[in-house]
């Protein structure tokens, strides 16, 4: 294995005249007179590292060895660094021992140096981690979900692991994956005609979390702060840019705490991550801003280091209103705010990161806390340039009166919530949280159009392939 000090981002910042020893995929080679360059990359970091073979180095290889270095082999070299005379690069390896461990013959290897589409590396995702872009992602990918676990351990958050497989739809909202045992070509019927779902594995219907938030907030008053950070399922046929079938989410949930409070630390923690991108990644920032979006390092500095408005609901309808606007969906008081009134609102009415809060309860689900006007919740939205919503949370309802008569209000049933409900019979403190989808973070920070490109192995309608 690569062992601290001999990833190529080490060996990038090492000084000339050192031996070392490169290991990766080769993304490049051009030939020159009597000596070939091969541009060599293990994912650690953006640059490749050019190795230069030498005409003596070359005619030890022999010519059959040589063929083999090409885009996508498995290279491993040996050298000294040298100060490079070429421009774009400041060091370069020259080459005395050189092994391929795996060719990649040129004339089938999918992956070629340009002019891919995202849908065609969508295909080949065995493959699409080794190209620029991919590499630049998931880097990105690594720091962000790193940085998160940092953000709340240091604030001593207990990270707890929600269960996957849930019997409660968290909002009522549907778009839920069945997750069953049962034959599906002899299904058990009950005397009415439908599935007896009693002789299924747990005895009734089960389904794939959509949330992890119910079960943290068990956590929260039991440890005070707490976050989940896994993956979530929608079964929700939208085929968007936006959503995926399966995504990682992360829900804080903070007991001893109101809508303030959570408003805090969501402004917090989303400067903070977005911080630490800029300072981390740099090099993968770069090609984004080259390649995919010349706003992307601007928008994130924007929201890194502007203070958050906060407006509510009612204040963010009365200024949609004023915009004088043909919407594309209609401005009423009680109505969702759609992305096009989102953006408008934090990039023209406001100009910078707005949150809103005390959203009509008709729009908003059960767990809500009741405002005393009875028209409203202590929701909170966090709004951004470039996207809209990023963020969603509200201050929990932890009366349990007005919990019961909130379930009633919205047609769900009270047996599958009994436990959710006796967490506001014993020990109930006002608390609050909020959740942020992974995907939708990565996309803001990259500046990917796609939420199939920001993710590993992309499930959506139809596809589950890898
Ligand atoms: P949207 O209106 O975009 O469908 P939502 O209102 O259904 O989002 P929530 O239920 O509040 O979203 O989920 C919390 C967060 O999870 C969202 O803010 C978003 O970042 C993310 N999210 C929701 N649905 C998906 C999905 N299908 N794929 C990826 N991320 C999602
Ligand atoms: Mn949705």
């Amino acid at each position: 294995m690569i062992r601290p000090g001999e990833y190529i981002r080490d060996i990038l910042q090492s000084a000339a005249g050192e031996r070392h020893t490169a290991r990766g995929w080769v993304k490049t080679r051009r030939d020159g007179k009597g000596v070939h360059f091969v541009q060599l990359n293990d994912g650690s970091v953006f640059r490749d590292l050019q190795i230069v073979l030498d005409h003596e180095v070359a005619s030890r290889l022999g010519k059959a060895v040589l063929d083999l270095i090409t885009t996508g082999a498995c290279l491993e070299v040996t050298g000294v660094l040298v100060d490079s005379p070429g421009s774009g690069q400041s060091l370069e390896l020259r080459a005395e021992e050189a092994t391929v461990h795996g060719p990649a013959p040129a004339a089938t290897y999918p992956l070629q140096k340009k002019g891919h589409t995202m849908e065609y590396l969508r295909e080949i995702a065995h493959l699409r981690s080794r190209s620029n872009t991919f590499g630049a992602v998931f880097r990105i990918r690594n720091v962000v979900s790193y940085a998160i676990h940092r953000f709340f351990q240091e604030r001593g958050f207990l990270y707890v692991h929600t269960p996957i497989i849930t019997a409660s739809d968290c909002e009522g909202a549907g778009a839920l994956f069945g997750v069953t045992a049962l034959d599906l070509q002899a299904l058990p019927r009950t005397t009415e005609g439908a599935v007896d779902f009693s002789q299924d594995f747990f005895g009734k219907p089960a389904f794939l979390a959509v949330s992890g938030q119910l079960e943290a907030e068990i956590f929260a008053l039991a440890f005070s702060n707490a976050y989940t950070f896994g993956p979530t399922f929608r079964a929700e046929n939208s085929n968007t840019p936006r959503h995926l079938a399966e995504f990682w989410m992360i829900e804080p949930e903070m007991a001893f705490c109101d809508l303030a409070g959570d408003m805090a630390v969501a402004e917090e923690f989303l400067q903070f991550l977005l911080r630490d991108v800029l300072e981390r990644c740099d090099e993968d920032l770069d090609f984004f801003e080259k390649r995919i979006d010349p706003t992307v390092r601007d928008t994130l500095r924007h929201v890194a280091e502007t203070p958050f408005e906060h407006l509510t609901y009612t204040e963010a309808i009365a200024l949609l209103e004023q915009a004088d606007r043909d919407w594309e969906y209609p401005v009423v008081w009680g109505g969702d705010l759609q992305a096009e009134h989102e953006r408008y609102l934090t990039e023209e009415a406001v100009q910078r990161p707005i949150i809103v809060t005390d959203y009509p309860r008709e729009i908003k689900a059960f767990y809500m806390r009741m405002n005393d006007d009875g028209r409203t919740v202590r929701a909170m939205d966090v709004l951004v340039p470039r996207i809209g919503e990023i963020i969603g949370g509200s201050q929990r309802e932890e009366r349990a009166d007005v919990l019961l008569s909130r379930l009633k209000d919205c047609g769900l049933p009270e047996e599958p919530y009994w436990w959710y409900r006796e967490l506001r019979e014993y020990g109930s403190v006002a608390h609050a949280g909020f959740g942020l989808g992974l995907e939708r973070l990565i996309m803001y920070c990259t500046g990917m159009k796609n939420i199939r490109d920001v993710i590993p192995f992309p499930r959506t309608p139809g596809s589950a392939d890898f």
